[in-house]
């Protein structure tokens, strides 16, 4: 018995290193994207004080071009000339992939999770395993306990997925109440920009729930949402949630496009949240522009570009901390994942791009949306007519009729008669409200679940820009990272979005 299974043992021995050879001859190639990966996930240096993670909801190639043509065409119209975003020259720079676990499309609790956790999931689940049986810690946890301040930005509601994957544990993105509640016990020390979706817990499942603000009020938190209260926070304001007076339906602050004069910005915010998280053991911040993705999934190229350049002058708070404390600060920018499938081009205009007819755009598509509301309640469907609308349409998107004496100043602005018909087409569908709103597969196409006569006013300023979008919904390209301080070297090549987590944690020391 002895001999024969220890004959057996040699012969398995001796075919594991035939195939461990083999292997070694027939793989040479892909032992080494793994290992790149190691090495460039392993930092020695010493832990900066200052980390900011900035993140673009939505945000990947096609909505930083855009942004820097954009600018590039206005500042030189004469010139192929791009403005560069300043992140976009920072020294570092890598590519994300961003898939999750059940789909090469991701959302973005599992893009957040991988980002703050390192762990691959399942859509909409944040901070658990695609089971729903796994929580896992996100870096700001360790950070907290090592003494790091932390802060968490948003221009979306504080409850949105981004955001919640930087303190929460959930089944799903849309337990809502649930989170606010881990944000009131999670004792974080900046909360800023959006509200929240459902504070009194509407929506949950338990008989009398406390009102979340309530609970982070006697966990200590002061709550401000007044302009004022929010620029009079400093150092010594302790605990502290500062919510934009101005909300949109969900509890958003308003698109950079629509902002007025005087109102907060995401800027502001960051600026405020660096003063108040100063300390001397550093702090972690984290910082997302959460409607550059719902500019997107509502195809408005001009909206996603006015928030993507805000993003930028954000950023560049931050790089005013780097400028001061260069190697106590380390600054990553990245997006989640792309939303939109916006590309650079265009069936009708072939080669050509005219940026400028962008800027024509007053306004969002959410804005444009109330216009087409209060006409709908104040017309029958038979009476409704184009004709009405056109002085409004003309003062958002810059889209006049051949008639319209201006139609010789601006004549690329001028309506084509099937870019007429297709408004006609959309109005005729917007004017029944969207609850009782029947489309057809082939509306669908055309409107997704949009107004339909704001999203086609879209399509149609895109295009005659050389833009165009394949969907209302995210798409599976990968993400730009461009980083700059200590261990940003980190962050150049080619990697998965778990390793920007990876990385993170070599360079803050956390196993
Ligand atoms: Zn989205």
């Amino acid at each position: 018995m002895f001999s024969k299974s220890r004959s057996r043992l040699v012969l398995v021995l001796s075919l594991l290193l035939i195939l461990a050879a083999l292997t070694a001859l027939i793989l040479p190639q892909n032992s080494y994207a793994e290992a790149s990966s190691q090495t460039s996930s392993s930092y020695s240096g010493i832990s900066p004080k200052y980390v900011f993670l900035f993140i673009g909801d939505g945000m990947s190639f096609p909505q930083i071009s855009a942004a820097e043509m954009y600018a590039g065409a206005l500042a030189s119209p004469s010139e192929v000339k791009t403005n560069p975003l300043d992140f976009t020259g920072f020294p570092a720079s890598g590519v994300a992939s961003t898939y999750e676990s059940d789909s090469f499309i991701p959302d973005s609790a599992s893009t957040g999770t991988s980002i703050a956790s390192g762990f691959k999931t399942a859509d909409g689940i944040i901070n658990m395993d695609p089971a729903k049986k796994i929580k896992y810690d996100p870096i700001t946890r360790p950070l907290k306990a090592k003494g790091y301040k932390i802060g968490i930005i948003s221009t979306v509601s504080l409850d949105h997925a981004t955001p919640a994957v930087f303190y929460a544990n959930q089944e799903s993105r849309n337990n809502y109440y649930d989170i606010a509640l881990q944000l009131a016990n999670s004792g974080f020390d900046f909360f800023g920009g959006g509200g929240f979706k459902d504070p009194n817990g509407k929506n949950s499942r338990l008989q009398n729930p406390e009102n979340a603000l309530d609970v982070a009020r006697r966990n200590g938190y002061k709550i401000v949402n007044t302009k004022q209260d929010i620029l009079n926070l400093t150092s010594k304001s302790g605990k502290v949630i500062a919510i934009n007076p101005e909300l949109d339906r969900d509890a958003a602050m308003p698109y950079e496009i629509d902002r007025k004069a005087g109102e907060l910005s995401l800027s502001d915010f960051v600026r405020k949240g660096i003063e108040v998280l100063d300390n001397n053991k550093g702090f972690f911040l984290m910082v997302e522009s959460g409607k550059i993705d719902w500019a997107n999934h509502a195809n408005d190229a001009a909206a996603s570009i006015h928030d993507t350049i805000e993003f930028n002058r954000a950023i560049n708070e931050a790089v005013k901390v780097y400028k001061k404390y260069p190697d106590k600060t380390l600054i990553i920018v990245t997006g989640d994942h792309e939303c939109g499938g916006l590309t650079i081009g265009f069936a009708g205009t072939g080669y050509q791009t005219f940026f400028n007819k962008l800027q024509k755009q007053t306004m969002s598509y959410l804005e444009f949306d109330k216009i087409v509301e209060s006409y709908r309640n104040s017309r029958t469907q038979d009476s409704a007519s184009l004709e009405d609308l056109y002085p409004q349409i003309k003062a958002a998107y810059g889209l006049i009729r051949a008639e319209d004496p201006d139609a010789k100043n601006f004549p690329d602005m001028v309506l084509t008669d099937a870019e007429i018909q297709r408004l006609k087409d959309a109005l005729k569908r917007s004017m029944v409200k969207s609850s009782e709103r029947k489309l057809t597969s082939a509306e669908q196409l055309l409107y997704g679940s949009y107004e339909p006569l704001t999203v086609t006013l879209s399509h149609i300023l895109n295009n005659k820009a050389g833009l165009s979008f394949t969907t209302y919904s995210h798409t599976g390209l990968p993400v730009p990272v461009y980083a700059i301080g200590a261990g940003s070297e980190l962050f150049n090549g080619s990697y998965d979005n778990t390793d920007i987590y990876k990385k993170m944690a070599s360079i803050l020391k956390i196993k």
